[in-house]
């Protein structure tokens, strides 16, 4: 078993590669971006609460992710989790200890995907994903073969975020840049900090996350 976090600004490719990770090695991706949407779907009190933080690219407070991520760490599972989003702000990161700790758990390794700001807004500008199957597409890079149709599972139920678009983009480079880049030397500090260039092929910033993975683990 192994747990890493997967640290890096928005649009860096996080969920993408977190994604192939759960296929690829059967580890179980913990996304706390996910968590929050899915609440706002389902019209929870917290969803209501959240909406319109998220929609403006602010962080929403330590409290509600850290109760989120508890709820879903009940003990080792599988093949071990990814952090995906999580945690965001010193606070969460000191959180995630604790619990792995109290959990007997262990965190293996950060990986840090680094890609510059101009990239990140071609990406993140373009992006959408199929509500059935979470495949990832853009319009320029990786559109669908027939327009508003998954190529994998064949669904039309092709959602845009409401947080990407330029201006909360920006908002939420810079809650990235002063929250959670803080987190780089608090990771490095403790030798478990790992760099990879996320702005390479999705299969080549794969395999150096997996040549890192496996020279942690076992
Ligand atoms: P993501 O899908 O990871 O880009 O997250 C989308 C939005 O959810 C962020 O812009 C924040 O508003 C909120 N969010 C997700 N994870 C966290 C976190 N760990 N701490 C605070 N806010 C978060």
């Amino acid at each position: 078993m192994i747990n890493i976090i997967l640290l890096g600004p928005p649009g860096a490719g996080k969920g993408t590669q977190a994604r192939k990770l759960v296929d690829d090695r059967g580890m179980v991706q913990l996304s706390t971006g996910d968590m929050l949407r899915e609440a706002m779907a389902a019209g929870t009190e917290m969803g209501r609460r959240v909406a319109d933080v998220m929609s403006r690219g602010e962080l929403v407070t330590d409290e509600i992710v850290i109760g989120l991520i508890e709820e879903k760490i009940t003990g080792g599972q599988g093949a071990g989790f990814i952090f995906d989003g999580f945690p965001r702000t010193l606070p969460q990161a000191d959180a995630l200890g604790e619990l792995l700790t109290r959990r007997g758990l262990r965190l293996d390794a950060v990986i840090e995907m680094r890609v510059d700001d101009a990239a990140l807004v071609a990406r993140i500008t373009g992006r959408f994903t199929c509500g059935a199957c979470g495949e990832v597409y853009h319009d320029a890079t990786h559109p669908t073969a027939k327009p508003g149709v998954c190529d994998v599972c064949g669904s039309t139920d092709m959602r845009r975020r409401a947080d990407d678009n330029e201006d909360s983009l920006k908002l939420r480079l810079m809650e990235y840049y002063k929250k959670t880049a803080p987190l780089i030397g608090y990771y490095y500090a403790r030798g478990d900090l790992f760099t990879v260039d996320g702005l390479g092929e999705i299969d080549a910033v794969g395999a150096e996350i997996t040549r890192i993975i496996d020279a942690r683990c076992c």
